[in-house]
C-alpha cells in the first residue's frame, strides 16, 4: 500500500469514531435556512453527490441515499411572506413544486424537490467493511505535528478547534432519534428552526441546536428540551426518545468547505459545516484532481485564499 493510501486508511479509521458524521441526519435540502435560499453552489454539488452515492450503493450493495421531498413549513406571516417572495427567483424555481396545503397549525407550506437523506452511519460502517476486506485499512492516529506531504488532514471540528487553520466558527449540535406512531413519513419536514427526518417504521431523527461557545460532547437538558419542542411542532406531541446525541460541525466560513496545501506540508480537507452530505463528494473530487493532475479548484474553496482573507482582517 502506498504512503497516500496508508494515510487515507488511517484517517478513515479515526473517522469511524468521529461524532459529526456518525450522528448527522444526512439531510440534503436544496433551499435552506430562515431566508429560504439555495444552498451554496447546489446545482454543481448535488449531481456530483448523487452520482457518488449511487456508485457507492452499487459497490456496497446497500442503499444509503433516501430521496424524499421536503415540506418547508412557515409558522408566521413574516416567514411565509419571505418564502413566497422567493418562489419565482431563477435560482429557486428549479428546486420547488409550489405551495401545498399546510398541515394544521402552520400558515403555509412549500414542497421542495431534489433533497433526501444519507444514512451516514451505514455509509461509514459499510465503507469500513469494504476497505477492511480490501486490506487497505490500518488503525492509528496521525500525530498533530505530522508534516508528510502526502497526509490529508480531514480531522473535522477537532482539527479546526486547535486554531491551526485560523479562526473557526464550529458549532455544537444536539440531535434526537425518536419513535412515534402514525406520523407522516412521506416528507422531511422543515420548520420551527429544525427538521424531522423519517427513517421508516416510526423512527425519526429530529434536530437540532446550534451552540458556538461550549464546544464539548455532552448532551444537555436544555438541548434535549429544544429538540423535543421541534419534534412536537413538526410531528406531534406523543413520541418516545430513543437516543440523544451530540456532534460538532466543522465550520470556517458558513458551510463552505476548504481544501488545499498546508505551509508545513500535507493537505487540508475540512469545513464541511452543516452540509457534509452535499459537499463531501464534490470536494473529494476537487482534491483528487488537484493532487493527481495539478488541477486547482475554484478560489472560493482554496484554503490558501481563505488564509489570505483571514490574515487581512
Ligand atoms: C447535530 C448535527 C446534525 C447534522 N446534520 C447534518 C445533516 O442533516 N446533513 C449534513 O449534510 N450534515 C449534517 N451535519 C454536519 C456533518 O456532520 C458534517 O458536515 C460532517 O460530518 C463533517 O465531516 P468531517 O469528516 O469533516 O468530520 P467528522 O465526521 O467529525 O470526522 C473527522 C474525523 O477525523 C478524526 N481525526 C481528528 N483528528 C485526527 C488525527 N490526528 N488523526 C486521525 N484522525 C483524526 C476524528 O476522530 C473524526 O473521526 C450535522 C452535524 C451535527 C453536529
Amino acid at each position: 500500500m502506498g504512503s497516500m493510501e496508508a494515510r487515507c486508511a488511517i484517517s478513515f479509521v479515526r473517522f469511524r469514531c468521529g461524532r459529526s458524521s456518525r450522528i448527522a441526519a444526512g439531510v440534503i435540502n436544496p433551499v435552506t435556512g430562515k431566508n429560504f435560499e439555495p444552498s451554496w453552489r447546489i446545482a454543481d454539488f448535488l449531481p456530483e453527490a448523487l452520482e457518488f452515492y449511487a456508485a457507492v450503493e452499487k459497490e456496497l450493495g446497500q442503499k444509503i441515499w433516501h430521496p424524499l421531498p421536503i415540506l418547508r413549513l412557515a409558522g408566521s406571516e413574516k416567514e411565509w411572506s419571505k418564502i413566497i417572495s422567493k418562489l419565482n427567483l431563477p435560482d429557486v424555481i428549479p428546486w420547488h413544486l409550489g405551495e401545498v396545503a399546510p398541515p394544521a397549525g402552520w400558515i403555509g407550506a412549500v414542497k421542495v424537490k431534489g433533497g433526501g437523506w444519507l444514512n451516514t452511519r451505514m455509509f461509514l460502517e459499510r465503507s469500513r467493511n469494504f476497505f477492511e476486506h480490501q486490506g487497505s485499512f490500518a488503525l492509528g492516529e496521525i500525530p498533530p505535528n505530522e508534516n508528510d506531504r502526502n497526509t490529508i488532514f480531514c480531522e473535522g471540528a477537532s482539527g479546526l478547534m486547535t486554531g491551526k487553520y485560523g479562526p473557526h466558527r464550529c458549532a455544537k449540535g444536539e440531535i434526537l432519534t425518536i419513535h412515534a406512531n402514525d406520523w407522516d413519513e412521506t416528507y422531511i419536514r422543515i420548520g420551527a428552526g429544525g427538521w424531522l427526518v423519517p427513517q421508516g417504521e416510526g423512527v425519526f431523527r429530529v434536530g437540532s441546536t446550534y451552540e458556538w461557545n461550549e464546544l464539548d460532547d455532552k448532551p444537555t437538558e436544555k438541548g434535549r428540551f429544544k429538540v423535543e419542542e421541534i419534534a412536537s411542532r413538526l410531528g406531534g406531541s406523543t413520541f418516545e426518545v430513543i437516543s440523544h446525541e451530540v456532534g460538532i460541525r466543522p465550520i470556517l466560513r458558513r458551510s463552505q468547505p476548504m481544501i488545499g496545501p498546508l505551509m508545513n506540508g500535507g493537505w487540508v480537507f475540512n469545513a464541511l459545516g452543516s452540509k457534509g452530505s452535499l459537499y463531501a463528494p464534490g470536494m473529494a473530487n476537487r482534491l483528487a484532481n488537484w493532487l493527481l493532475d495539478g488541477v486547482e479548484p475554484e478560489a472560493e474553496v482554496d484554503f490558501r485564499e481563505f488564509l489570505k482573507s483571514a490574515n487581512a482582517r
